[in-house]
């Protein structure tokens, strides 16, 4: 089985969004997905990784990453090449199931459970008002995601209290006010929903201390991104301080930046981002090492609909996961996520349930390559020259006659060379 063709898919209608779908010589055909930046991950996808894969085995996908992600490391990794890699990995996995005529999380060492339960982030599309009443009327938010059987949820409670001066200063009564949504839930529903604030990266140290004492006596989930993920002891010393976990997240790209947050106790809840992290193989093994010190993961979402796929897998596989991010105004009917792929993912009763059938378990609907508003681009040629030399040097190391020595890969060899002079004839294939 070879790969034979990797295309992009780009809709003007998801602006943010890139589908990847890769091609076998065999009829598979693998799903990925990131999001942000399409251009530039087209551009990563088409001038450099496709034409590493293709013509290779797609069931390689330890040795892939490692050269994708080797290739990318020329010049720092995270960024629109890790979401690059991040899809092609996913799509990867979907085509190795597919062979094997198992789900992925069967082919990651089998199941865990057979559903994940999952919280609702009060984004908002089409009809729902979920993000409006998260600010305005989380009370009758609260009563309303019971009603669904949904028990958890998590907002971005202080976003416009930090906008005014990038999170430097708080005004006198702004910590009771951001305080309020969270005291309507309590007051409508008491403790019957668990709640987690994302603070988006948007404050400093100091003001973050005083928001998340401020919020500890409602018995927060969660807190997540209070400060930007720059460094460690910032986190340690805002989780020593707060009652709440502390949540680390999204922007922290593969195991490599999550490993000191992980091993030195920073990241309280581990929450990688599986389309920006590194793909399933990244976010398996982000979720092992969250594992062994002992701490949940609760894989991101807010993206498109084959990131869920992808990470119920993970959710499904690993003994760790603790809750999965949805969005009830992406998956519901109305929202956007059936626009894009069949069949959608299922939350029943506040879970999330396993993917079916061989691979991720979806696919792009038909109608999605024929969109009017669709750019699809394709690559179908292997790489005819090696970006910085990344991955194949031109030089090997060689032994002949007990002597060790350094040559060209496309130098003749000694013994070939004295052979086609012995050959009087002249005729000597090289
Ligand atoms: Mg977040």
């Amino acid at each position: 089985m070879k790969i034979t063709k990797i295309e992009t898919i780009h809709l003007k209608e998801f602006p943010a969004a890139t589908w990847v779908q890769i091609y076998t010589d065999n009829g598979h055909m693998g799903l990925g997905e990131t999001w942000f930046g399409p251009r530039a991950v087209a551009g990563a996808i088409h001038e450099i990784f496709a034409p590493m894969l293709i013509g290779k085995s797609p069931l390689e996908i330890e040795k892939h990453w490692r050269d994708m992600f080797d290739m990318a490391n020329a010049f720092g990794y995270a960024g629109a090449e890790m979401r690059a890699v991040s899809a092609l990995d996913t799509a990867l996995w979907d085509i190795a199931g597919q062979e094997a005529k198992q789900p992925i999380y069967n082919m990651l060492g089998g199941a865990c459970r057979d559903r994940i339960r999952t919280y609702n982030t009060c984004a908002q599309y089409g009809d729902n008002k979920d993000m409006d009443m998260a600010m305005l009327d989380a009370g009758t938010l609260a009563k309303s995601l019971l009603d669904d059987g949904i028990n958890a949820l998590k907002w971005a409670f202080t976003d416009c209290f930090a906008d005014p001066t990038r999170g430097t200063s708080l005004k006198p009564g702004d910590l009771d006010l951001m305080c309020e949504p969270i005291r309507q839930i309590r007051n409508a529903v008491g403790n019957q929903m668990d709640i987690a604030n994302d603070g988006h990266g948007r404050w400093n140290l100091n003001n973050a201390i005083r928001i998340g004492k401020a919020m500890d006596p409602f018995d927060m989930f969660w807190q997540e991104e209070l400060i930007q993920p720059t460094n460690v002891e910032s986190h340690l010393i805002l989780a020593h301080e707060l009652v709440a976990p502390v949540c680390v997240s999204e922007r922290l790209v593969t195991k490599y930046q999550f490993r000191d947050y992980i091993q030195r106790g920073a990241a309280e809840v581990v929450m990688p981002d599986l389309i920006w992290t590194g793909g399933i193989t990244e976010t398996r093994k982000i979720a092992n090492m969250a594992e062994a010190e002992l701490r949940p993961v609760a894989p991101h979402d807010c993206t498109g609909p084959v990131n869920v796929f992808a990470c119920a897998h993970i959710c499904m596989n690993a003994p760790n996961a603790f809750i999965m991010e949805t969005v009830r105004a992406f998956y519901s009917k109305g929202g956007f996520y059936d626009k894009l792929v069949e069949p959608n993912i299922k939350v029943v009763d506040g879970h999330l349930l396993a993917p079916e059938g061989p691979g991720l378990g979806t696919r792009l609907k038909k109608s999605v390559r024929g969109r009017s508003d669709a750019t699809i681009e394709v690559t179908d040629e292997p790489a005819t020259h090696d970006h910085w030399g990344g991955f194949t040097a031109p030089y090997e190391v060689v032994e002949e006659r007990g002597r060790r020595f350094v040559r060209r890969r496309d130098a003749v060899p000694t013994t070939r060379r004295r052979s086609a002079r012995s050959d009087k004839a002249g005729s000597t294939k090289l």
